[in-house]
């Protein structure tokens, strides 16, 4: 009876409520996020070995309109359990292509890849290939400059479905990376099953790649692995000098981080009108 008396007082702790009512409120306001335009873009350089932007990574921000920016790991992982992230990314896929087309009339930024998270629930919409295809379609955006990121665990289960996706859509041109590669299963028998382009390296081996052997092992074999498999590579959360030319003696050539860039609005993308090196 004691320890029914306390499950009872816990179910009512205040705190909890508080936490339960901020949440619900989050996603109520997530939903009008969409509709009061309160959803951007911001755009992180991706760089090559000598440090020009090819490209970028597509990140969403939440400009709620009192809280402030928010982060999407605040609000992502919510609209993944309300299906709300099938809307919302649908809303980032337009706006990344409308974006491509928006600078390809620069002849600078013309060749600029665009880098797209996708999340499980997403992809496994049974209307995801149709969605893409309409999107580009619908925007004239070039599919051959659209990545789609995607990570590991979410390719594991109905392999089928996952591979025929991704054929159909390769066969129209876009691009596949495999993101926060490492952190996943360890099998990598999928790998070849899979019409993967790039793996991106998670940051997290990056950051400790110059303090502990075992990381720095991943590393390298990471960056081997690639291509052995003609995968390319990007090394996530380059954040010192010191880690860049680490990365290039393994032989890594392609680098996302804040020494190159921060995600930042359009128009603080500073590096766009000329495209030169600016390390
Ligand atoms: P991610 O795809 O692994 O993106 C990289 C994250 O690392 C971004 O955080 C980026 O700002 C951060 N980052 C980049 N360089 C550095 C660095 O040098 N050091 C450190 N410490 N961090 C760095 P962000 O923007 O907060 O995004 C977090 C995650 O939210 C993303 O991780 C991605 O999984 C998810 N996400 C972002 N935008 C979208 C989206 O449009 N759709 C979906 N489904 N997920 C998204
Ligand atoms: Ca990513
Ligand atoms: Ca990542
Ligand atoms: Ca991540």
């Amino acid at each position: 009876a004691k320890a029914a008396g306390r499950a009872t007082f816990r179910f009512f702790d205040p705190h909890m409520q508080v936490a339960l009512d901020a949440s619900a409120t989050l996603e109520a306001d997530l939903r009008f996020a969409l509709q009061r335009d309160e959803l951007r873009l911001y755009y992180q350089p991706v760089v090559d070995g000598s440090g020009r932007v090819t490209g970028v990574e597509a990140l969403l921000r939440w400009q709620h309109p009192q809280r402030g920016l928010i982060a999407p790991g605040e609000f992502i992982p919510q609209a993944e359990k309300s299906g709300l992230i099938v809307e919302l990314g649908d809303w980032v896929l337009a706006a990344a292509c409308r974006q491509l087309v928006g600078w390809s009339a620069t002849a600078d930024s013309a060749h600029l890849t665009m880098a797209v998270n996708v999340s499980a629930r997403q992809f496994r919409q049974p209307a995801f290939v149709d969605q893409v295809l309409a999107v580009l379609e619908r925007t004239g955006a070039d599919p051959r400059l659209l990545k789609l990121e995607l990570t590991e665990s979410m390719l594991l289960t109905d392999m089928d479905d996952v591979i025929a996706k991704m054929t159909t859509l390769k066969a129209h041109g876009v691009g596949f990376a495999l993101d926060d590669f490492g952190t996943g299963y360890s099998s990598l028998s999928y790998l070849k099953l899979l019409p993967i382009d790039q793996l991106k390296i998670d940051r997290s081996f990056v950051h400790d790649m110059l303090h502990t052997r075992h990381a720095s092992s991943i590393v390298r074999a990471i960056i081997t692995l690639a291509y052995s498999m003609d995968l390319a590579v990007v090394a996530e959360g380059v954040e010192t000098r010191e880690q860049w030319s680490a990365l290039e003696a393994f032989g890594c050539n392609a680098f996302q981080g804040y020494l190159f860039g921060r995600a930042v609005p359009l128009d603080e993308l500073a590096v766009l009108p000329d495209g030169g090196a600016y390390c």
